[in-house]
């Protein structure tokens, strides 16, 4: 890789470490010529076509997922400028895993984004899932709603 600071064509791999969970490696790069370093970060290309609520099939856009994170930060949109690119790459390592195995659907991308939303800001979860119908009922007592989650339902038929 050339070196960001001389543009020289050479620079070394001084140090390299592999994700355990994620196929991503994390690099350090030093250039042969003016000794600046640099991180790198390697990720595998996704491609992943998903399969819409009108039947159509797009792929995957990360863009599309940074805004629609975002928009659930309605309450803090600090927190929606700092986190929403990243909480993005978050789901977007998830699906990586998912890529060679089904025909993937906007709703299961939903979930996954909910499910690691709630992880990181409740009320982002709830606003989200609230803007993707991914809440059912809600009990009156108790106030806790309750999400619908396509394979938990006898009657959805799953995407093979
Ligand atoms: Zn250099």
């Amino acid at each position: 890789m050339i070196c960001l600071k001389c543009f020289h064509d050479k620079t070394r791999i001084v140090n390299s470490r592999q994700n355990k969970k994620y196929p991503a490696t994390w690099r350090r790069h030093a250039c042969t010529r003016c000794g600046h370093s640099f991180t790198t970060y390697e990720k595998p290309v996704i491609h992943l076509p998903v399969l819409s609520k009108e039947n159509n099939i797009n792929n995957f856009s990360i863009g599309k997922l940074i805004i629609s994170i975002a928009r659930s930060f309605n309450h803090d949109k600090k927190a929606a400028d700092f986190y929403s690119y990243d909480l993005a790459n978050t789901v977007q390592d998830k699906l990586l895993f998912l890529q060679n195995k089904h025909t993937i659907s906007a709703q299961d991308i939903a979930k996954i984004t909910h499910s690691t939303l709630q992880s990181f800001d409740q009320i982002a979860a709830l606003q989200y899932a609230a803007q993707h119908n991914l809440i059912t009922s809600q009990r009156k007592r108790r106030g806790r709603p309750s999400f619908y989650y396509p394979e938990n339902d006898p009657g959805h038929s799953s995407q093979q």
